[in-house]
């Protein structure tokens, strides 16, 4: 007789992953899956139980990743090269395109943010953020209450830049590195930390400083918002 092949049950996978967690970590642990692609996995230590969010991919880890996730739980391990590459060998899975309803806008009045896009990734990223831009809503109310001057979602991977610092009185060498802030974030993915998100982590900072005009940047920044 020939065995049937079951498929792939993800809520059996997640409740093993669980127990597979519980028991390496000692620890009791409430797992969600998500389809949260900005935090692929995040840690939360309530003190009696660990919260610990993962993307839908994690339902698909091996052993090693596993293993690696538990000693990072444990403390032993600050690094986490096995989840990094997992992750990054499986954003393919991950990124959607944006929702339709999304209209792309990149030809401002002053600036062609494509251009700028482009000319960052191949500067600063050997080409290989995909990440989709646009210039942000223009309604006055808005920008007047958030002066959010970009931002990046995961789920689409959609970067939004505000319409304020399309203007001749912004550099574009601080249009760049807006973008550049942005691009960072959906290059770097993984935001792991415990007991908080970390969004700008450590690495980030230090690789936000890579960029060229940094410090001219940030003192122009001061100087104008
Ligand atoms: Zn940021």
């Amino acid at each position: 007789m020939r065995r049937l092949e079951f498929p792939f049950d993800p809520d059996e996978r997640k409740q093993r992953i669980r127990d597979y967690i519980e028991k390496t970590t000692r620890r009791t642990v409430s797992l969600v899956i998500t389809d949260n692609s900005t935090t692929m996995l995040s840690i939360k230590d309530t003190g009696r139980a660990l919260m610990l969010r993962l993307h839908r991919i994690f339902l698909e880890a091996g052993i090693d990743v596993l293993n690696e996730l538990s000693d990072y739980i444990k403390g032993r391990k600050g690094r986490t090269p096995l989840i990094r590459n997992f992750i990054n060998s499986n954003t393919h899975k991950v990124k959607e395109k944006p929702p339709r309803r999304v209209n792309l806008r990149t030809e401002g009045r002053y600036y062609n943010l494509l251009d700028i896009y482009r000319s960052v990734n191949d500067t600063y990223f050997g080409g290989r953020v995909s990440a989709s831009i646009t210039w942000g809503s223009r309604s006055p109310r808005r920008s007047a209450r958030k002066r959010t001057l970009g931002s990046y979602t995961g789920r689409g991977s959609l970067i939004r830049i505000s319409p304020v610092l399309d203007s001749g009185k912004v550099p574009r060498y601080f249009l760049e590195y807006i973008v550049y802030h942005e691009m960072l974030h959906a290059d770097m993915g993984i935001r792991a930390g415990k007991g908080r998100r970390i969004i700008h982590s450590r690495e980030f900072r230090r690789r936000e400083r890579l960029f060229k005009h940094y410090d001219r940047a940030i003192a122009w920044e001061k100087k104008w918002w």
